[in-house]
């Protein structure tokens, strides 16, 4: 079976349908930050520290930086002591306040202790082993609950086989997810820190929330090195300013970008462009695939092209008709998206890359 490319540019701006109906701002009111772990369930275990004393400095710190200079913003935490919760209960919370944004904060560890720096997870289908061990290992916590099976829906946190349902998932956030993912990962780049990109896995506290949510691993508890660093008062100080400093400018671009009109009106429509189709081969990156279409993709990737294929809409970027060119672009894309791949076609077609590269001798 062939693949037709559908080439349509995704702009990243909303039109109005109507600059007659009353506009209402909506903007960025409630954020949960919720430090992972705590009570019985100590998360990760380095050399000296547990993974549940680290996060909540962390997550509070955040949140103080927050009510301290951002003026209109309700920031809720999910526990702001040495406190068990499940990850449904932190949901919950999240979804009860009817929150704008949820971050969740972690701390990796690896069997390699050489292994060090920082990632984030939005929601979805893991597309390496390493993305389903992470969420393999948060979502593990579950088993600390009585029938976590039936709470869960027959979830297994061990069982590869049970995250088939994070492929079939709607997630209508994804786009947001990403958008404010890769500012943080930004914001750690300008820092300094080890960045390790923005991923998909399927974590569950991160699916039962119906917002924009994102898992932020700030540091590996496994690398000695780290594990210093993410318990010292100078490293939690300057990993709370980054996740601030992303918070603050996604909550600018949120805020000036979300405009809705009174609910009798058409909402919005997305900007729409047919383009002429191409010929002969091209290179293209693929960033991420998902069940739902998405939007709000950050703007330092330019243009982003929407793909169709089996019922998933696939989202890629940097056309070229250059292999070398899209190698290079892939390792471009890679610093934001470690998981993308170089995807060909020739004309509309989709065909393999050897393929693509034999067809144009390269
Ligand atoms: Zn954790």
């Amino acid at each position: 079976m062939t693949t037709k490319l559908h080439f349509s540019i995704i702009t990243l701006f909303a039109l109005l349908l109507s600059i007659d109906a009353p506009a209402q701002i909506k903007k960025l009111t409630t954020v949960v930050i919720d430090a992972g772990h705590g009570g019985k369930d100590c998360g990760a275990l380095g050399k000296v520290s547990q993974e549940k004393d680290i996060v909540l400095p962390v997550a509070l710190q955040v949140g103080q930086y927050i009510t301290d200079s951002i003026q209109g913003v309700n920031v809720i935490y999910t526990r702001k002591t040495d406190e068990y919760l499940t990850l449904n209960e932190r949901a919950e919370i999240a979804n009860k306040s009817s929150a704008d944004l949820f971050i969740s904060i972690h701390a990796n560890s690896a069997k390699s202790p050489q292994i060090s720096g920082a990632e984030t997870y939005v929601l979805g289908l893991h597309r390496t082993k390493d993305n389903l061990a992470v969420a393999q290992k948060e979502n593990s916590v579950i088993v600390l609950e009585d029938d976590y099976s039936n709470k869960y829906e027959g979830f297994d946190p061990s069982e590869p086989e049970s995250y088939i349902i994070f492929e079939l998932m709607q997630n209508a956030y994804l786009g947001q997810s990403i958008n404010f993912a890769s500012t943080v990962q930004d914001a750690f780049v300008a820092a300094n820190r080890g960045n390790r990109g923005v991923k998909q896995a399927g974590f569950l506290v991160l699916r039962q929330t119906s917002m924009p949510s994102v898992l932020i691993e700030i540091g590996f508890i496994s690398n000695p090195e780290e594990e210093k660093y993410i318990n010292s008062a100078a490293g939690q100080t300057e990993i709370a300013r980054s996740i601030f400093n992303s918070f603050r400018s996604y909550k600018e671009s949120y805020d000036n970008s979300n405009i809705a009109l009174m609910p009798s009106q058409p909402i919005v429509k997305e900007s729409v462009a047919k383009e002429e189709e191409p010929t002969g081969i091209s290179f293209y990156v693929q960033i991420i695939s998902s069940k739902s279409q998405q939007k709000d993709f950050p703007a330092s990737l330019g243009e982003v092209k929407e793909l169709v294929e089996n019922g998933m809409y696939k989202y890629l970027v940097s056309r070229t008709t250059s292999y070398d060119e899209a190698q290079k672009n892939l390792d471009r894309v890679r610093k934001l998206y470690p998981d993308c791949f170089i995807v060909a076609f020739d004309g509309a077609e989709k065909i393999s890359v050897r393929h693509a590269r034999k067809r144009s001798k390269q």
